[in-house]
């Protein structure tokens, strides 16, 4: 379990990281060796953001999604969970829950992606924590696939599975823990630690 009295804060890219690799939290903050690698994902940011925002229709987002308004660009800070991170928006609805709206450079690919699923479970979180309102869907933007908005719903278990990854990587960044690598090999291969790892 986290220490609730820790000043430790992970931010929500740590945990993309760690989902991709555990050990990399392991290199980066036990042993201070950056990556001096493009991340594993594509963030959009800016003028790119800006874009995709202005290409999904605002009137889908307000009658599909019940969207009553929006805050765009909402730097997080969970003090509970430790975790902070900016989301790209946040929707708040009009069943007077509210919900995160994460857009993806991705396709989308006939299921939701674990990595977003997590995110969006993460953002709900702190959303949750910072607004004092309840959460119970994510929505995630694949600019690729023509600007499509998937729902991603989220329950008391995918909660507690956020929860338990920040703990996991709380307790490699506070305790030193060496995790265990990655199940899928091939992320081995082009890996900047891979000479200090297998
Ligand atoms: S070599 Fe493999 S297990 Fe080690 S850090 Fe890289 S991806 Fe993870």
């Amino acid at each position: 379990m986290m220490d609730p009295g820790s000043d430790t804060f992970i931010t929500v890219s740590d945990v993309m990281e760690y989902l991709f690799c555990p050990r990399f939290i392991y290199f980066m903050y036990c042993l201070m060796i950056p990556q001096h690698e493009e991340r594993h994902y594509k963030v959009l940011k800016g003028r790119e953001l800006h874009a995709a925002r202005e290409k999904v229709n605002r009137n889908y987002i307000r009658k599909k999604l019940q969207c009553e308004r929006k805050e765009i660009a909402v730097y997080l800070v969970s003090r509970r969970y430790h975790v902070k991170g900016e989301v790209d928006e946040v929707l708040f609805l009009s069943d007077g829950t509210a919900a995160p709206m994460d857009y993806k450079f991705a396709e989308y690919r006939d299921t939701i992606f674990r990595t977003h699923k997590y995110q969006s479970a993460l953002y709900g979180l702190m959303i949750a924590d910072c607004y004092d309102i309840a959460v119970k869907r994510g929505f995630v933007c694949y600019t690729r696939s023509n600007h499509l908005v998937k729902e991603v719903p989220l329950g008391d278990k995918d909660f507690e599975r956020a929860i338990s990854i920040v703990d996991n990587v709380l307790t490699i960044i506070q305790k030193g823990f060496f995790p265990a690598p990655t199940r899928y090999k091939a992320r081995c291969i082009d890996c900047a630690y891979r000479n200090i790892c297998v």
